[in-house]
């Protein structure tokens, strides 16, 4: 038993070795990354409520390393925020999807913040400059942020969200429903859309009651005066569901998956029903 006990912890220290190498590794290789022109932005679109007509975009930012393939952001995000490249990053996703969205002047552009670029004093003069160079209207910009914005300086993180609102672009919360007190949240933040989870929308049609927790929070967002878009959409009949829900809009594989920028403007080109 003392062997087997022994062997664990080794194999336990093996384990953490590994891990510590590899957030190494992904931390040197996205510095060079960034240096290199390394990373690209995929977008996806975004449907209204009837599940037909394209109105916006999702910028996601992809990474494919020359020996490892892709590396999803689920893996290098959390490694750029921990690193201190989270800033930098942000700022060439910024750039790129606002200059990216020039190209399709119909749609909205929604583009996610990492809680570090919201703390950042500098997100402001960052967001208008990335703004002005295409010329883009603020009005078509959508910023995602998630409610890890409050956990250090809820104050702060609230002026800079009115200071970006300002600016005339609008902000949702991603991920909505996922995380801890979030009712609370929606009443301390300046908001104009809500994203439902897609914890959420997965039980929609495989349980009877699989969507009352689905229509409480739309009817919650629509009573806050909100936008409501529920994410990972795969089937028909979630459509169906989310539709009568009176969901605003929806994003999701049954639509499109994110794509190269090259084929979202040949998309764009056959027009916007899909
Ligand atoms: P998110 O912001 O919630 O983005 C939605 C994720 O769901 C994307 O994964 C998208 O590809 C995926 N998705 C879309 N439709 C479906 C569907 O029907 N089913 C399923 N199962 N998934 C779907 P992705 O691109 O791997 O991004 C994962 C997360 O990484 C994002 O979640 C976001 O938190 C983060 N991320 C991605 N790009 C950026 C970025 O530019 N900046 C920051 N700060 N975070 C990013
Ligand atoms: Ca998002
Ligand atoms: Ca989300
Ligand atoms: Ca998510």
């Amino acid at each position: 038993a003392k062997k087997a006990g022994r062997g664990r912890i080794l194999a336990f220290h093996h384990g953490l070795e590994d891990e510590i190498n590899e957030r190494r590794f992904i931390e040197q290789e996205l510095r060079l990354a960034l240096a290199e022109d390394g990373l690209t932005v995929a977008y996806q679109p975004i449907v209204a409520g009837d599940g037909l007509r394209m109105v916006g975009a999702e910028a996601l930012v992809r990474w494919k390393h020359v020996v490892r393939g892709n590396i999803p952001p689920g893996v290098f995000v959390p490694v750029a925020e921990q690193a201190g490249l989270m800033i930098e990053l942000g700022e060439f996703v910024l750039r790129r999807a606002l200059a990216d969205a020039r190209d399709w002047p119909e749609l909205f552009i929604a583009i996610n913040l990492s809680p570090i670029q919201v703390r950042d004093r500098g997100l402001v003069r960052t967001v208008a400059s990335a703004l002005a160079d295409p010329g883009i209207d603020p009005s078509r910009v959508v910023l995602e942020i998630t409610e890890g914005v409050l956990i250090d300086n809820p104050e702060d993180a609230k002026q800079r969200l009115k200071e970006l609102r300002a600016l005339g672009v609008k902000i949702a919360l991603d991920d909505f429903g996922s995380g801890y007190s979030s009712l609370s949240y929606l009443r301390r933040l300046p908001i104009d859309k809500l994203k439902i989870d897609k914890e959420f929308v997965a039980p929609l049609g495989r349980s009877a009651n699989g969507g009352v927790i689905l229509q409480a929070i739309v009817a919650l967002g629509r009573a806050l005066g909100l936008s409501v878009l529920a994410e990972g959409v795969e089937t028909e009949e979630q459509r169906l569901l989310l539709r009568l829900a009176g969901c605003d809009e929806m994003q999701g594989y049954l639509f499109a998956r994110p794509m190269p920028a090259a084929a979202f403007r040949e998309m764009m080109g056959r027009g916007l029903v899909l």
